[in-house]
């Protein structure tokens, strides 16, 4: 088998958390801050947060349930017994209370004892049944007001320690992927190699896998979010890998296509067009350009090789400690990408039978144009 792909250089990766502790106890508060500006334009006392995505964001606590009161100078973080410890030691600028008998009521009757008259919450993120309880605990008369997305719209633009480790995530996705392409041949099933993409991650340093990695080869390929399976590889068929490792909590998303065999001509002419979108629309990228705008850059190019119907979903999206965030990046969005925001740009075609191409980056926006973060050649995609 012949391998036209070139490893990634492993030593480059930094395996360990480069970021001393009080850069990243300094960009907490920094969070805290920005938030607490942005309660006060809106005029909002207090906020609840359970999303535990933006506990973690806002605190660095990581542990699996907590929830979050913050005020305009304090914070308080209630976890369950086996959070004490971990909380103490990771959430920055807030008090950790331990409660045992449910997080919940517990910062429900804190809330309700406070005096306070009215509290923000995330009413995106609590069942209805969750919000009845909220409000049957805390009793009284607090207003409860939902907050909107306030936190999902900071999480917009990362800082620096979040561009850090989402760099070095990117890094290690492209270096894994270089490092399994020598497995890929006609006979390996697709679960075996989604495996070796997930291990590879975790023993590179990565915490694991930021989403189930895709590998979907042949007929499979032409359905866009398609399992792994144990179906095996075959000579003259397109292979999709879809993967992202999570470092530091921070995800990348990357997507490349090969094929097993010497391509015909129609294969290479739609890889090449699925190229082309792709790196047109990352060259659109810029804090000056709404996502709309790159939508249809991805669009008009495929246009042109008339592949536009086979181009089903959106363009890409947001990035972070979530693997979809804002923006999306589909047809007439009119959010202007913002300097600091990390996005995908991910072209397709899928066709029935053939199955799919497409290619994806994780895209930070820089003032002076795009910066690619998972740096995996595109043009070695030929393997026979
Ligand atoms: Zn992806
Ligand atoms: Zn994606």
């Amino acid at each position: 088998m012949e391998l036209l792909f070139k490893g990634g250089d492993a030593s480059l990766l930094p395996l360990s958390t480069s970021m001393r502790h009080e850069d990243t106890s300094s960009s907490f508060r920094a969070r805290q801050d920005r938030l607490r500006a942005l309660m006060e334009t809106h005029r909002l006392p207090l906020l609840l947060v359970t999303h535990l995505v933006n506990v973690r964001y806002l605190t660095g606590f990581t542990g699996s349930a907590g929830i979050l009161l913050l005020g305009p100078r304090e914070g308080w973080l209630w976890v369950d017994p086996r959070y004490t410890l971990q909380a103490g030691e990771q959430a920055v600028g807030v008090e950790v209370i331990e409660e045992k008998k449910g997080i919940l009521p517990g910062a429900a009757k804190w809330l309700g004892k406070s005096g306070a008259r009215e509290v923000a919450f995330e009413a995106s993120n609590l069942t209805c049944e969750q919000f009845d309880r909220l409000r049957e605990k805390v009793g009284g008369e607090i207003q409860f007001k939902p907050a909107g997305d306030l936190i999902e719209e900071l999480r917009v633009v990362k800082d620096r320690g979040e561009i850090e480790a989402m760099r070095r995530a990117g890094k290690l996705t492209a270096v894994v992927f270089a490092e399994v392409l020598p497995h890929v041949r006609p006979g390996v099933e697709e679960n075996e190699l989604a495996a070796e993409i997930e291990f590879k991650m975790r023993t590179r340093g990565a915490e694991g896998a930021a989403f189930g990695t895709i590998v979907a080869s042949g007929a499979r390929g032409a359905f866009p979010h398609a399992r792994p399976s144990s179906k095996a590889l075959q000579q003259g068929e397109l292979v999709i890998f879809d993967l992202g490792a999570i470092v530091d909590g921070y995800a990348a998303d990357m997507t490349r296509t090969v094929y097993l065999g010497q391509p015909n001509r129609r294969v290479q002419s739609l890889y090449a067009a699925v190229v082309k979108a792709q790196e047109g629309a990352v060259r659109e990228v810029q804090d000056t350009v709404t996502a709309g705008e790159i939508d249809s850059a991805a669009r008009r190019i495929l246009a042109r090789y008339r592949l536009s119907r086979f181009f089903t979903h959106s363009t890409g999206h947001g990035v972070g400690l979530e693997v979809h965030e804002r923006p999306r990046l589909g047809k007439g969005e009119t959010t202007c990408l913002r300097s600091g925001s990390v996005v995908t740009i991910e072209p397709g075609v899928y066709m029935k039978g053939l199955g799919g191409i497409r290619i994806e980056d994780t895209v930070l926006v820089c003032p002076q144009g795009p910066e690619v973060l998972t740096p995996a050649p595109k043009d070695y995609w030929v393997i026979g």
